[in-house]
C-alpha cells in the first residue's frame, strides 16, 4: 500500500492508537487523531501528540474525510461515528490490522495467540522458548508493547509473537498469522458480545485468512476448540494434556514429552516453574508453536524449565506465619479462577470481587465448596458473589483491598492460601489488574513488616 500522504484517522489514544499514529507520521501518512476524553483527562498525553492534527472530546464529522480509519481496541464498533464510516465505505481497521500490513511482505514470520485465558502467559512461553533458541524474536500485541511500536516494517525479526485479543480481531481484513494458536473459548467480555455466539465468532476471525501453508494449533481439551477441525483452510494441529493426540508433544506420567525432528526430551511437571495443569496445558501448546518452528526438543525444555512466569498470575507473594497469599489479579473471569482453585492442595481463603463483566459465577459452587474456606468479597460485584455463594461458604463481605488482606489474614489458618483471584475486572477501583496487583503485593508486604 502506498502510505505517501494518505490521509488516516485514528480513533482512541490509548497505547495501540499512539503507537499506529506514531508510525503513520514515520511512513509518510497523515494522520488525524480523535478521541472521546477530554483534554483534563488526557494530560499526560497531550505533549506527545501536539504536533498532530487532533480533536479531543468526542468524534466529529472530520474523521470522515480520511480514505482509512484505525481503531484502538478498546473503541466500541457501534459508535456513531463508525456507523457513518461505515455507509460512506471507509475502511475501519483496527492497530493489529495496520501493523499486519507492513509486515505482511517481510520475511517474518507471524505467530499469534488468543484463547479467553492464557494468551500473555502463553505468547511469553512462546517468545521465550524462540529466544532462548537463538531466534531474533519479538513479542507485541497486547501484551508489552503495540505491534506498531516497532520497526515491523523493515523485517530484521524472523518471528513475530502477537497476543491477539478479540476486540483488536474485531476490526481485521487480511490478518492472516503464519501460525495462530486458539488456547480455549469460555464465557468473557459478554459486556461486550452479548452472546457466547458473538464472542466465539470474534475469537474465530484468528484464523480465517489462513491459507493451506499456514498452522492452527488447537487446544482438544477444550470442547470448543475440539470442534474446529474443519474450519478454514489450514493445517489442523491439536494438543492435549489428558490424552496423545499429536505426535510431536504429549503430556503422560507427569511428563511433558518433545519430539523434534530425531530427538525426543521430556520435562517433569514440578520441573517448569509455573504451576497448575493450565499451565502444563500452555507449556504443552508453546512447546508444539517451538516444533513448528522446527527447534530442538531439547532447547525447548531447556526454556520450559527458565522462564518466570508472569506477575499477578497466581504469583507468590510472601509466606507470613505459616500463611502463604499468592496474586492472580489477572484473573478476570471465572474459568480463571476455577484453575486457580485446583492448582492448590490446601484450604484457600479466596478475595473475589471487582467491576461486572455480566458473568454467571454459579459454575464455581463446587470448587469453592471443595477448596475454599472463607471467601472475601469486594467491589462492585460482591451482592450477585454474595448470592452466589452463601450457601456454601463462610462468606465476608470488605470495602476495600486492605480490608480483604487484613480479614483474610485475620481469619485464616496456618497452613492455608491467601488467594485473591477476583474473577472480574478491576476498573470498579483500579485503572487496571496491575494496579490492583500491586497495591495486593503492598499490603501483603505491609502486613508482613
Ligand atoms: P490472558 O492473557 O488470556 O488473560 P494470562 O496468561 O494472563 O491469560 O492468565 C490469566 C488468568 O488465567 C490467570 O489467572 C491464570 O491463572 C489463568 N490461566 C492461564 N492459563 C490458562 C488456561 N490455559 N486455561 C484457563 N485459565 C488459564
Amino acid at each position: 500500500m502506498d502510505w505517501k500522504d494518505k490521509r488516516v484517522a485514528v480513533i482512541g489514544l490509548a497505547r495501540s492508537g499512539l503507537a499506529a499514529a506514531k508510525k503513520l507520521r514515520e511512513i509518510g501518512a497523515e494522520p488525524f487523531l480523535s478521541e472521546a476524553r477530554s483534554s483534563g483527562e488526557l494530560i499526560n498525553t497531550i505533549p506527545s501528540i501536539s504536533d498532530f492534527e487532533y480533536e479531543l472530546s468526542g468524534h466529529t464529522d472530520k474523521v470522515l474525510k480520511n480514505e482509512l480509519i484505525i481503531i484502538s481496541p478498546g473503541v466500541p464498533l457501534d459508535i456513531l461515528i463508525l456507523k457513518k464510516a461505515r455507509e460512506k465505505g471507509i475502511p475501519i481497521w483496527s492497530e493489529l490490522e495496520f501493523g499486519f500490513e507492513l509486515a505482511k511482505d517481510t520475511s517474518s514470520k507471524i505467530i499469534a495467540i488468543t484463547g479467553s485465558n492464557g494468551k500473555s502467559t502463553t505468547t511469553s512461553l512462546v517468545h521465550h522458548i524462540l529466544k532462548e533458541s537463538g531466534k531474533n524474536a519479538l513479542l507485541a500485541g497486547n501484551i508489552g508493547l503495540p505491534f506498531t511500536s516497532f520497526p515491523i516494517e523493515k523485517g530484521e525479526y524472523e518471528y513475530i509473537v502477537l497476543e491477539v485479543s478479540s476486540f483488536q480481531l474485531d476490526a481485521i481484513e487480511q490478518f492472516r498469522p503464519d501460525i495462530a494458536v486458539l488456547l480455549n473459548i469460555t464465557p468473557d467480555h459478554l459486556n461486550r458480545y452479548h452472546t457466547l455466539d458473538a464472542y466465539r465468532s470474534s475469537k474465530l476471525r484468528i484464523f480465517e485468512n489462513q491459507t493451506e501453508k499456514d498452522f492452527t494449533v488447537l487446544n482438544y481439551d477444550d470442547d470448543e476448540c475440539k470442534q474446529l477441525n474443519k474450519i478454514g483452510l489450514s493445517k489442523k494441529i491439536f494438543y492435549s494434556v489428558n490424552e496423545k493426540v499429536n505426535e510431536n508433544v504429549w503430556f503422560e506420567d507427569n511428563k511433558i514429552v518433545i519430539k523434534s525432528g530425531e530427538k525426543t526430551s521430556y520435562l517433569y511437571s514440578n520441573e517448569l516453574p509455573i504451576s497448575g495443569l493450565h499451565n502444563v496445558s500452555n507449556a504443552v501448546a508453546s512447546s508444539l508453536v517451538g516444533v513448528l518452528c522446527r527447534l530442538e526438543s531439547n532447547q525447548i525444555i531447556a526454556a520450559l524449565k527458565s522462564f518466570k512466569g508472569l506477575e499477578h498470575r497466581l504469583e507468590w507473594v510472601a509466606e507470613i506465619n505459616e500463611r502463604i497469599f499468592i496474586n492472580d489479579s489477572k484473573a478476570t473471569n471465572c474459568v480463571s479462577v476455577e484453575k486457580a482453585l485446583a492448582s492448590f492442595d490446601k484450604p484457600i481463603n479466596l478475595i473475589m470481587g471487582g467491576s461486572d463483566k455480566a458473568e454467571d459465577f454459579s459454575s464455581l459452587i463446587p470448587l469453592i465448596q471443595k477448596n475454599v474456606r472463607n471467601l472475601i468479597v469486594l467491589g462492585e460485584t460482591k451482592t450477585k458473589i454474595i448470592k452466589t455463594f452463601e450457601k456454601f461458604v463462610n462468606t465476608i463481605e470488605v470495602s476495600d483491598l486492605q480490608e480483604a488482606v487484613w480479614t483474610a489474614y485475620k481469619i485464616s489458618n496456618p497452613d492455608e492460601y491467601i488467594l485473591l483471584s477476583p474473577g472480574c475486572a478491576s476498573y470498579d477501583m483500579y485503572n487496571n489488574f496491575e494496579e490492583r496487583g500491586k497495591h495486593f503485593n503492598q499490603l501483603v508486604g505491609g502486613l508482613k513488616k
